[in-house]
């Protein structure tokens, strides 16, 4: 029988699939009215919310670039297609505990690893003079095999998205530096802000790390979420004109749009806050349960 005791961090860990995990009553809780936090910090800016299931067109990851820079983090969705004669085999293949990937075929979506992906293609075409900001979240997929609860495979991901004018996107982005320090200390989190790269595959990785690294197009706020171990729960990032060009996002006549985005990662950063306050809600700091809408218990 399933029980409160099953949950470590207010997580349960999939015992079939490494870095899956289910969620308790009061993990889903704290996750929610973080998420509502969250949505405050934009809302005088009225962004365009927008909500997107997990998965991705296959053209949309290919346009962003994806399968140059991270294959090794991306799933595809495949799919069965054959006859009974195929099916018979698929199903003897499976019990008799045989690989059935033969049996399997590529279909025309992958798992979305980034929530931002899914708003580029619908900006296609030119942009109003001021620009737009998207508020978007998706449940992400990222192939990293790790055994700690703070890097998943699959976790949520909320984030504001802006583009524009290349110095309105920066400038936004460096405001942001500020406002996410702000954000992780009124949830008395001690956040550290570094520079910081995406882990680029192959060859090349060296030199676009160092690249992105020079033109200081990533930062990240990391913070404690398990003994001994601080992880990065936001990331500010410029694109400069990377998603405007791929996806024909236009200013004015010809020119491609910039773009950034903030990304918060809902379950890390929940697991942060148990981290830093408890496991019981009720010795939580008065102010940080205001923050989130929790009533004192
Ligand atoms: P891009 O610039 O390509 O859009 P991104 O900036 O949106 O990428 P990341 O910076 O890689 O994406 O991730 C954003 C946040 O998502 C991280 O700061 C972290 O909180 C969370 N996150 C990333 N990977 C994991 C993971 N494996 N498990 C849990 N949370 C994760
Ligand atoms: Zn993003």
């Amino acid at each position: 029988m399933l029980d409160q005791t099953h949950l470590r961090n207010g997580l349960l860990r999939d015992p079939e699939a490494v870095g899956v995990y289910g969620r308790g009553a009061t993990f889903d809780r704290v996750l929610t009215g973080l998420n509502a936090a969250i949505t405050g910090l934009e809302a005088a800016a009225q962004p365009v919310m927008l909500r997107f299931p997990p998965v991705l067109g296959r053209r949309t990851i290919e346009r962003c670039g994806y399968l140059h820079t991270f294959p090794h983090l991306l799933a595809t969705a495949y799919s069965f297609e054959g006859n009974s004669r195929a099916h018979a085999e698929f199903v003897e293949a499976a019990e008799s505990g045989n690989d059935w990937s033969p049996f399997q075929r590529m279909t025309d979506v992958v798992l979305t690893p980034a929530a931002c992906y899914a708003v580029y293609p619908h900006l296609s075409g030119a942009l109003p003079e001021a620009g737009v900001m998207v508020d978007v979240e998706s449940w992400c997929f990222r192939q990293e095999l790790s055994s700690t609860p703070e890097r998943m495979r699959a976790f949520r991901m909320r984030e504001f998205v802006r583009l524009g004018k290349p110095d309105e996107v920066r400038s936004w982005r460096d405001a942001w530096l500020e406002r996410a320090q702000e954000f992780l200390n009124s949830l008395g989190l001690a956040p550290s802000l570094a520079p910081a790269n995406d882990p680029f595959f192959g060859d090349s990785a060296a030199f676009l790390k160092a690249s992105q690294q020079e033109q200081e197009l990533k930062f990240e706020l990391s913070v404690g979420v398990l003994d001994g171990v601080r992880a990065a729960t936001i990331s500010c990032n410029y694109h400069l004109d990377h998603f405007g060009s791929m996806f024909d996002i236009r200013l004015g006549a010809d020119s491609a749009a910039h773009s950034g985005c903030v990304a918060f990662g809902l379950e890390r950063l929940t697991l942060a806050l148990f981290f830093a306050h408890g496991q019981n809600l009720s010795t939580w700091p008065a102010a940080v349960l205001d923050l989130l809408q929790l009533a004192h218990a």
